[in-house]
């Protein structure tokens, strides 16, 4: 794929309250990340984390001016590793299933009278603490099923398309 590659432009604008003291500090957490058409430099995409990590073939067309380039965007099996966790595991998701798992499921269990804790309760309550991100997980099992999916079909027509200009 030689299609010239999305711009990218990340957006830090409260960086510098990072340096006073106070409660606005906290603004320094909120940050984004504009993907523009290289040829009209139209936003088609913003990301609130960085480097956030999305399943596609990557080649898009515009919106705005109708060319066609690369939004960076790979399928599942052309991931490293590091980008399927990644993908699994956003630092979004996981400090919102880890504070989830501590006030609904940790806090209680300590905070609760010793004769009341048994091990069903413990079970119920953990299990009830880790369901959002159980069903996160579950939905982005779903968007990697499709990327390969979609993957798989898309070499299989390659191939066919090589087959046929082969011979
Ligand atoms: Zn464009």
């Amino acid at each position: 794929m030689n299609l010239p590659l999305a711009i990218r432009e990340d957006n830090n604008p409260f960086t510098i309250l990072g340096f006073f003291p106070g409660i606005q500090r906290l603004l320094i957490f909120v940050r984004w990340t504009n993907y523009h058409c290289p040829f009209c430099e139209g936003v088609f995409r913003r990301d609130y984390w960085p480097n956030n990590v999305r399943l596609g073939s990557g080649e898009r067309t515009c919106k705005n001016c109708g060319k066609v380039f690369d939004d960076s965007a790979r399928e599942w099996p052309e991931l490293r590793v590091a980008k399927k966790l990644r993908f699994f595991f956003p630092p979004g998701a996981i400090a919102m299933g880890v504070s989830f798992f501590l006030f609904c499921g940790i806090g209680p269990i300590v905070v609760a009278p010793r004769d009341v804790v048994n091990w069903l309760v413990v079970a119920i309550v953990l299990a009830v603490s880790l369901s959002p991100t159980l069903t996160w997980c579950l939905i982005r099992m779903f968007f990697v099923f499709r990327s390969i999916h979609r993957y798989e079909s898309e070499s299989a027509s390659m191939h066919r398309r090589l087959g046929t200009a082969g011979s």
